[in-house]
């Protein structure tokens, strides 16, 4: 045996599975098929929208506050700035369906927020031009989390742990046999007491059928444009957003780089056969869309993309992630399907793929993310 536990993939969840693990067991050894935080996966792009404010599944909440204490804690043992706390906006039309699901979601969670009004923003936040009939509400948690820096840093923090690293390794096979599962990259093999597939948009090659059934891989794009005075756009100025106003929509981060500013369409997640080979380039309509939306929203921004890129992220058919074994006995444990709205919650998801797996606590009130409710015998 080579050890209790092998967690396949160091990118977005993967890595924090692995350095919750390291806090658990000094026998966990972590699989990757590239450099971890490379920028072809799911960690790719610089940043991530944290908020505790959305719309959807109130069951989610709990995992939000304990990831938020969680990346507190990322950051106080690695030394790193991971969370940029900057604040969020989800904007608007007043009464309409996004602003209307978002404050149910919010009040049930019994989340902090404040409603502004298009005067308040007209005040606060005048980089965005809104709508006559959109207001916002505003997220005092949320922030922008820098992916590569937090992916690195809890590696690093496994590894200080005393976990083991494989990297340019990718796995090829896991199989089950009785007390062991056996995982092999080319002509090597180990076996491990228990395994997590935490492979994201690779995961469909690793996973049982019913579960490559019920999920897709697609490609999500990002672009970046130019301020026209990056001060006005910066952390202390101007928080992440959502924005769903009429028939556009659009998200975003403060500029990192003192340059750039991210804002991309909102929710365009679409299919791709292979991981390996997400489309990089924006078709036509995507950019004639991306530059129309921003040239309405911000006036500050020159309406011209002066980056772009595309990255792969595994989908389930409820949007709902993938945490559990794929049976009921079985030394597989899966951490993915993430459906474009993971990397907030990854240091909790990672919590609690690291504790299942090892034996060593069982979370409650997590039907939604079960691999059963896949199974249909
Ligand atoms: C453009 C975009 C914008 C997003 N915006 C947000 C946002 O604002 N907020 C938010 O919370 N979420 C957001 N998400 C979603 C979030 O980023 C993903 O849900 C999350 O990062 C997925 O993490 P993962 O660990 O499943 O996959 P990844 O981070 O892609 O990690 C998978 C890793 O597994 C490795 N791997 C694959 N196969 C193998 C193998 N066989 N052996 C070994 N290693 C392997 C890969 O190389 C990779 O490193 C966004 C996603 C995208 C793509």
């Amino acid at each position: 045996m080579d050890g209790k536990l092998a967690v396949i993939g160091l990118g977005s969840i993967g890595a924090m599975a692995l350095w919750q693990a390291s806090r658990l067991s000094d026998s966990v050894t972590g699989f990757e098929a590239h450099a971890p935080a490379h920028a072809r996966s799911a960690v790719g792009g610089d940043t991530r929208l944290f908020r505790m404010i959305y719309r959807g599944n109130p069951d989610l909440y709990p995992i939000l506050e304990r990831s938020r204490t969680l990346w507190t804690e990322l950051e106080a043992e690695t030394g790193q700035n991971i969370l940029t706390r900057c604040g969020g906006l989800s904007i608007g039309t007043k009464d309409g369906p996004y602003l209307t699901a978002l404050l149910e979601t919010t009040r049930t969670n019994g989340a902090d927020h404040d409603i502004l009004s298009r005067k308040d923003m007209a005040e606060r936040y005048p980089q965005h031009n809104l709508r006559p009939d959109d207001i916002a509400v505003y997220d005092p948690h949320a922030g922008a989390l820098r992916t590569d820096r937090a992916v690195t840093a809890a590696i690093n923090a496994a590894q200080a742990n005393g976990a083991t690293i494989h990297t340019n390794t990718p796995i090829d096979s896991i199989t089950e046999t009785g007390d062991r599962a056996l995982i092999t990259s080319g002509d090597k093999t180990w076996t491990y007491e228990n395994v997590i597939i935490a492979s994201g948009g690779w995961s469909q090659r690793l996973m049982p059928d019913y579960l490559k059934a019920a999920t897709a891989t697609k490609r999500c794009f990002l672009t970046w444009f130019v301020a026209r005075d990056a001060s006005e756009f910066s952390p202390e100025k101007f928080p992440v957003f959502i924005r769903i106003s009429g028939d556009r929509s659009m998200y975003g981060a403060p500029s990192i780089d003192g340059v750039t500013v991210k804002a991309t369409l909102d929710g365009r997640g679409a299919p791709t056969p292979n991981a390996d080979a997400v489309p990089r380039e924006l078709s036509a309509a995507e950019i004639l869309e991306t530059t129309e939306t921003v040239t309405e929203f911000f006036p500050g921004l020159f309406p011209n993309i002066v980056r772009s890129d595309a990255y792969p992220d595994l989908f389930t058919t409820d949007g709902n992630p993938l945490l559990g074994r794929c049976s009921e006995n079985s030394r597989i444990y899966v951490a993915t399907g993430f459906s474009g709205s993971g990397f907030k919650n990854a240091t909790g998801y990672g919590e609690i793929a690291a504790h299942e797996a090892l034996g060593k606590r069982t979370f409650h009130g997590l039907d939604f993310a079960r691999p059963q409710r896949y199974k249909t015998v």
